[in-house]
């Protein structure tokens, strides 16, 4: 039957370029969208096919931390066509469709249809990692409900109030049938620049301990590192380099691609 067919193809279609995997964390400044980056290098270093769709409209700073503040992505079809970087992982962000400013002050609809014309784009990868706003708000549900990811990363501090908060968006996505691929747990003890002793400000085994407790997967633990911050904030993601800092994302990217 030609009209069923079609249906099918277009359902086939639409599930291949829905492969999402959602970085999600319960509040804001926990390393999530640079979990999202270095994780998305990563995955693209172990020769899966990955984009980046940045949904974090509090903060969207994936243009900086891939390099390419300022390139507008242009449009085909009706669709927006992801902004190459230097690493291999194509971009789609809410900053390049707004000022940030902006963006911050958007009610509901405007923001969800916002993730829609990002998860819509003209994407040729198999794979989109999708860093998500914090918390659980709209852009959560219309990410659940609508475009469906196929699993979520939770990303926490060690700090028991962002464990709080990581359980709500561990419950949100857990009860909405969104598999959680597994909890990591960033800025997990500082490696003294000078003398090299490692500390655990926010103390230690709280993630792992969460992530027990849950029943979901412990990804491990990315510690608190100064050339992780700097390496951000100049666009040159550690994943994608030879330093020591990059190890821990590549075993992450392994965790989360087995
Ligand atoms: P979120 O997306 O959760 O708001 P970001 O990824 O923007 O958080 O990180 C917040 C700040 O913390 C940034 O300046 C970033 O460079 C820094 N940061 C994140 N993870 C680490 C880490 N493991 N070590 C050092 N700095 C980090």
């Amino acid at each position: 039957v030609p009209g069923v067919d079609a249906v099918r193809i277009a359902q086939t279609s639409q599930r291949t370029r829905r492969r999402l995997i959602a970085v999600a964390s319960g509040k804001g400044g926990v390393g999530k969208s640079t979990i999202s980056t270095n994780l998305a290098i990563a995955l693209a270093a172990r020769g899966r096919s990955v984009g980046m769709i940045d949904a974090d409209i509090y903060g969207p700073s994936q243009p900086t931390l891939l390099g390419v503040v300022g390139t507008k992505p242009q449009a085909r079809d009706n669709k927006l066509v992801p902004v190459p970087t230097a690493y291999g992982v194509p971009v789609l962000s809410v900053g390049q469709l707004v000022a940030p400013e902006k963006a911050l002050a958007w009610r509901g609809p405007m923001a969800t249809n916002a993730l829609t014309q990002l998860v819509d784009g003209a994407w040729e990868t198999d794979l989109l990692v999708v860093d998500m706003p914090p918390g659980t708000g709209d852009v959560q549900l219309t990410m659940i409900q609508k475009h469906k990811p196929e699993g979520v990363v939770i990303v926490s501090t060690p700090q028991d109030l962002a464990l709080i908060d990581a359980r709500r968006a561990i419950d949100l996505f857990g009860q909405t049938g969104v598999p959680v691929i597994g909890i990591v747990e960033n800025m997990a003890g500082y490696a003294c620049p000078h003398c090299g002793e490692v500390s655990d400000p926010f103390g230690s085994g709280g993630a792992e301990a969460a992530a027990a407790a849950l029943g979901v997967p412990f990804l491990g633990r990315i510690p608190l590192a100064i050339a992780i911050r700097s390496a951000s904030d100049a666009g040159e993601p550690p994943a994608a380099g030879n330093g020591p800092e990059g190890a821990a994302f590549h075993e992450l990217a392994a965790r989360v691609d087995a």
